[in-house]
């Protein structure tokens, strides 16, 4: 059926020939490694997105969040609070920096963390809190930032699909001691693999320089045992470019998640607090009540029948996945992977994909109900 339709796809990285020629450039001039593209790539993304805060480019959001927390001196026995419902590099970050995740709940209408939650499963041991902008909404930054500043704890942002969303009128990644953006190919803006640290103090920012580079800010002058996390000046021009593109593409995800929200019958479309600017990384649904086989047959259904892409983030709560596999009491966490469906909302789809997206939900959902 339908068989002559082109799949829609649920993601689709936009690399035109801006981004050609400025690879084009770098490569030119023979000079590929970390150096003044990263270096413009750091200011301008500071100004556009991070409040002016201080910058640093690293090869990858893991990365980010990796250095960016051994910064804060997060290290063995620290315990650091994470929502479970998110992906597992929120996780995996505190991890391998010796660090214990320590998972909460999430609010189900915003799929972010819950603040109370993590008021509740604060320790003596708790060092940190990483709350994570899911799907590109943020987290409620104002109570959790009153709460690491009543009990002495760092927070670090996971901004990785949250570029240009903001709470209470000021961006995301300006709120904590440190924040990190993803540029995977699938976020809101790429530069191939990248992530971006915004840090609060100078310090931070000396820090994270340093572990991003063996440790070294002088060159052979090594202060720290440290890794080699830099970006390449080839991705950081490809940055710089998506940087310039994002405000427009932002606006689109925007128009077409207020399409969704006036059209989707059947399905709980995404709620948007009133604080918060959404940049729409996902447009996430739930199929109410469904079981996970349930969900996934709405999922096959427009995939095969309706050729709509569409995915699941997250299938498994992150506490419950073979690296961690923690007993936890997480039943928001556990309903939404089973119920959660993202639909295109990227910047790619058409008007006309639009409507065959909602025409293909709200077929699919009458079918079920
Ligand atoms: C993508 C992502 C990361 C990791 O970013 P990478 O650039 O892929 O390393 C971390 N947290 C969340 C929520 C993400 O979506």
């Amino acid at each position: 059926m339908n068989s002559e339709r082109t799949m829609i796809p649920p993601a689709k990285p936009i690399i035109g020939q801006d981004e050609r020629d400025a690879v084009d450039r770098v490569l030119a001039s023979g000079m590929v490694a970390q150096g003044p593209e990263v270096a413009a790539f750091e200011q301008e993304f500071s100004a556009a997105l991070a409040g002016g805060r201080e910058v640093v480019a690293v090869n990858s959001g893991t990365s980010g969040q990796h250095l960016g927390m051994l910064g804060l001196g997060l290290g063995a026995g620290g315990e650091v609070i994470v929502p479970s419902f998110t992906f597992a590099a929120t996780a995996n970050s505190v991890a391998v920096c010796g660090g214990t995740p320590v998972f909460v709940d999430v609010d189900p209408e915003t799929f972010t963390v819950d603040p109370a939650a993590i008021e509740a499963a604060i320790t003596e041991r708790t060092v940190g809190i990483q709350p994570v902008h899911l799907y590109g909404h943020p987290a409620e930054m104002d109570r959790i930032c009153a709460i690491a500043e009543a009990h002495g704890l760092w927070v670090f942002e996971d901004a990785a699909q949250a570029h240009g969303a903001s709470w209470q009128g000021s961006p995301v990644g300006t709120f904590g001691d440190g924040a990190m953006y993803s540029l995977y190919p699938t976020k809101n803006m790429t530069s191939g693999e990248g992530g971006m640290v915004a840090c609060g103090t100078a310090e931070l920012a000396r820090q994270v320089r340093l572990l991003r580079n063996q440790g070294m800010e002088t060159q052979y002058a090594n202060e720290v045992a440290g890794y080699n996390n830099r970006m390449t000046d080839i991705h950081a021009a490809i940055g710089r470019v998506q940087l310039g593109k994002l405000p427009a593409w932002t606006t689109t995800r925007q128009q077409n998640a207020a399409y969704f929200d006036a059209h989707l019958r059947g399905v709980v479309a995404p709620v948007v607090r009133e604080a918060a600017s959404h940049v729409y990384h996902q447009y996430t649904v739930r199929i109410e009540g469904a079981s996970a086989a349930e969900r996934d047959a709405f999922a096959t259904a427009l995939r095969e029948e309706h050729q709509v892409g569409c995915g699941v983030y997250y299938p498994t709560p992150v506490h419950r996945l073979a690296t961690f596999r923690v007993e936890r009491d997480l039943p928001v966490t556990e309903m939404l992977a089973r119920e959660v469906l993202s639909l295109p909302v990227h910047p790619s789809i058409s008007a006309e994909d639009r409507e065959r997206i909602v025409e293909a939900v709200n077929t699919v959902a009458r079918a079920g109900a």
